[in-house]
């Protein structure tokens, strides 16, 4: 009888000899804008932790009381033993954050994905994505069974021809993308795409996971950044990236939120966001709107940097961002790993990102509020002696 495991071991060798094998990397302490890397003290812009918040002490605080007050584990889902008060306070918070009617949390951004496209389209239904979208917003698609069809990264003529050629065949239609794309730092267009769902009548999903926090006046997301407040929209977002903590949401109307806390499996079917988690997250919250000097702080760096790539590195190719992800270009995967090696070898942690996650290879740059200006010389006189 042959091994019906064997092929896992012929599929890791093929992953290798393909160069695309992932490992881990184990990063000590509390995380910040320096961090300790496998023992190395290295200048941290591979984390999402965009405000610095995941290590403020407030945060640890009020994660730390929670589980004092309500223990370690949620013991059930929301629906049955799991829910607590602190879960409803942290949805009222963000569906303030974002002014929308109501919000639901999930156990992280990828379920909250999952679980509101599952629960908003199915077989007789359409999703135009954008081809770069995050995993979670494709795999949500595939499980729905509904016709998927990518678009062109942000090509709004292309959206529109589709939905003019496909939208009469089908029942129900999902719009649906990345509010900042986060192996590009790009952003979608937004009051087009608005545009477009309501002329064609479809659901617009836009993922806020890196922009929450982060854009807009009050750190609303993309939504706000683009003066698109208030309208009818199916906002997602994550609890891990500048709230610093762990979880997702989605927010809109109060009869979406209804619908999905009685549709979507990946949050009736799970375990309740735990206490700590939902906590921070409450604490983070509160944090970013009563502090916005933390967002101008990281725009000031975003800018900086930008700056510095254009004086002393013109010879780079910085892709088109309007966030704190700042991309640097590479013709071949083995220059981007070098770069990154050298990078880290002088103390740097900024990760090469190659194909298959992305479509060209980069050095992915994602900046933080407390990122000091010589942490950011730093960078720029590395990558100076890579390639001047
Ligand atoms: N959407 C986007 C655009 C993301 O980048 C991520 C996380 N990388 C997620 C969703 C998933 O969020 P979470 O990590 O909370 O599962």
């Amino acid at each position: 009888m042959s091994d019906p495991y064997a092929w896992i071991e012929q599929s890791l060798a093929t992953i290798h000899r393909a160069d695309w094998y992932r490992s881990v990397q184990t990063i000590e302490g509390c995380p910040g804008a320096t961090v300790l890397l496998q023992g190395q003290e290295v200048i941290n812009f591979a984390s999402n932790d965009y405000l610095g918040l995941a290590g403020d002490e407030r945060l640890i605080l009020a994660a730390t009381a929670a589980v004092q007050e309500f223990g370690t584990g949620s013991t059930g889902s929301r629906l049955l033993s799991g829910h607590k008060k602190i879960h409803r306070e942290l949805e009222k918070a963000i569906a303030s954050l974002k002014q929308t009617e109501d919000a639901v949390v999930f156990s992280s951004g990828y379920l909250a994905n999952l679980g509101a496209i599952t629960a908003l389209v199915s077989k007789r239904d359409l999703i135009l994505a954008d081809q770069y979208n995050h995993s979670s917003l494709k795999n949500g698609a595939i499980l729905s069974g509904a016709k998927i069809v990518e678009y062109p990264h942000c090509d709004v003529e292309a959206v529109k021809s589709e939905l003019q050629r496909l939208r009469p065949d089908y029942r129900r239609c999902l719009i649906a993308t990345d509010s900042v794309f986060s192996m590009d730092g790009d952003l979608c267009p937004l009051p087009a795409l608005i545009d477009l769902a309501q002329e064609f009548s479809c659901m617009l999903l836009v993922d806020e996971a890196h922009a929450t926090g982060v854009l807009g006046k009050t750190g609303a997301g993309c939504v706000e950044h683009f003066g698109c407040t208030g309208k009818q929209l199916v906002q997602i977002g994550t609890l891990s990236k500048a709230l610093g903590s762990l979880g997702g949401y989605v927010a809109g109307s109060a009869t979406l939120i209804d619908y999905l806390r009685n549709r979507a499996p990946s949050w009736i079917y799970t375990t309740a966001l735990s206490p700590a988690d939902t906590a921070a997250a409450l604490a983070a919250i509160n944090i970013i709107q009563q502090e916005p000097q933390r967002r101008t702080q990281l725009w000031k760096n975003v800018d900086y940097l930008k700056n510095l790539i254009h004086q002393y590195l013109p010879n780079l190719k910085l892709l088109p961002s309007q966030s704190p992800i700042l991309c640097l270009e590479f013709a071949k995967a083995t220059d981007a790993l070098q770069a990154g090696n050298q990078l880290k070898s002088a103390g740097i942690f900024a990760p090469a990102i190659r194909p298959p996650t992305v479509p060209t290879s980069r050095i992915r740059i994602s900046l933080m509020a407390t990122h000091e200006q010589t942490h950011i010389n730093k960078l720029i006189e590395q990558l100076s002696l890579t390639f001047h």
